[in-house]
């Protein structure tokens, strides 16, 4: 069973269908990239996973379980897990700190009525920053932090929801290419030794080509192709809502400062 089945998932607003009859899974321990131009309908797609907008049309089951109707903070209990284009770390807290009040919702998630102590849980916040490669750093205020740096604390706090399936909308958003490359490389190597499935969106086509497992493509609202990164790569339609027709991507695109999308059409 597929750990996430989106099925015929279809949203309007007002006259735009922002997401029209769009169906995909996402498998355990799979990098699942979901591309597109702007205004594609990703974002639609990853707000209706985690419970903030409620589809007219669709089904979205974790595990085989139905999640449309549950409220975000049930569908977060099921394991589904997130992180934020701006980084949800508190800045005036450690970084242990942030990374034990997780473990501390984690627990009452599990638990329910049983309060731990943060205390509790150092040595096991310390092992997450340690495999995000900031335990050197544990004892600093988050505010000190460089942005990349941010985004990685906020990766060890995602993970220690322990969630079956993490959603990354743009996790490398305002990145310099080198950080954009290292927290993804991170991400599939935490992810893919616990068995979690992400699903995420990226505009750096090196960076999805060089991480995604496999790739999904919208183009106003519709999903138009999916496939590994060569399938992708040479697939006349998304060359075609990307470049126009008969463009095809280039084997290494540069990457430009602003973050835009990346990849130029071939002479
Ligand atoms: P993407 O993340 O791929 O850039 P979005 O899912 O944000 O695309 O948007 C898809 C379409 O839905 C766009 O046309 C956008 O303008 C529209 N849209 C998204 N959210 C809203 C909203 N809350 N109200 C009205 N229109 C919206
Ligand atoms: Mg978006």
């Amino acid at each position: 069973m597929s750990l996430l089945r989106v099925s015929n998932l279809s949203m309007s607003f007002g006259g735009v269908k922002a997401v029209d009859d769009v169906s995909f899974d996402v498998q355990p321990g799979e990098l699942l990239a979901l591309i597109g131009p702007n205004g594609a309908g990703k974002s639609t797609c990853f707000n209706i996973v985690n419970g903030q907008l409620r589809p007219s049309h669709g089904s979205v089951r974790l595990d085989g379980h139905e999640l449309i109707g549950m409220r975000p903070r049930d569908i977060w209990r099921r394991g589904v897990g997130r992180t934020f284009q701006v980084a949800a770390t508190f800045n005036s807290m450690t970084l242990l700190e942030n990374v034990q009040m997780a473990l501390v919702s984690r627990e009452k998630r599990l638990y329910g009525l049983w309060k731990p102590a943060a205390s509790c849980f150092e040595d096991e916040a310390m092992a997450l920053l340690d495999q995000v490669g900031m335990a050197a750093h544990a004892r600093r205020a988050c505010s000190v932090l460089a942005y990349g740096d941010v985004k990685r604390v906020d990766l060890a706090i995602a993970l220690a929801n322990r969630p079956k399936l993490l959603l990354m909308d743009e996790p490398t958003a305002g990145m310099a290419p080198k950080e954009r490359n290292d927290l993804m490389a991170l991400t599939k190597r935490l992810v893919s030794g616990r068995g979690i499935g992400v699903l995420f969106t990226e505009h750096s086509m090196d960076v999805v080509f060089s991480y995604a497992d496999r790739v999904i493509v919208l183009a106003r609202g519709k999903l138009i192709a999916q496939g590994d990164a060569d399938t992708i790569r040479n697939d006349a339609s998304v060359q075609a809502v990307y470049f126009g027709t008969g463009k095809t991507f280039r084997p290494r695109a540069s990457l430009s400062p602003d973050g835009a999308t990346q990849t130029e059409p071939r002479a």
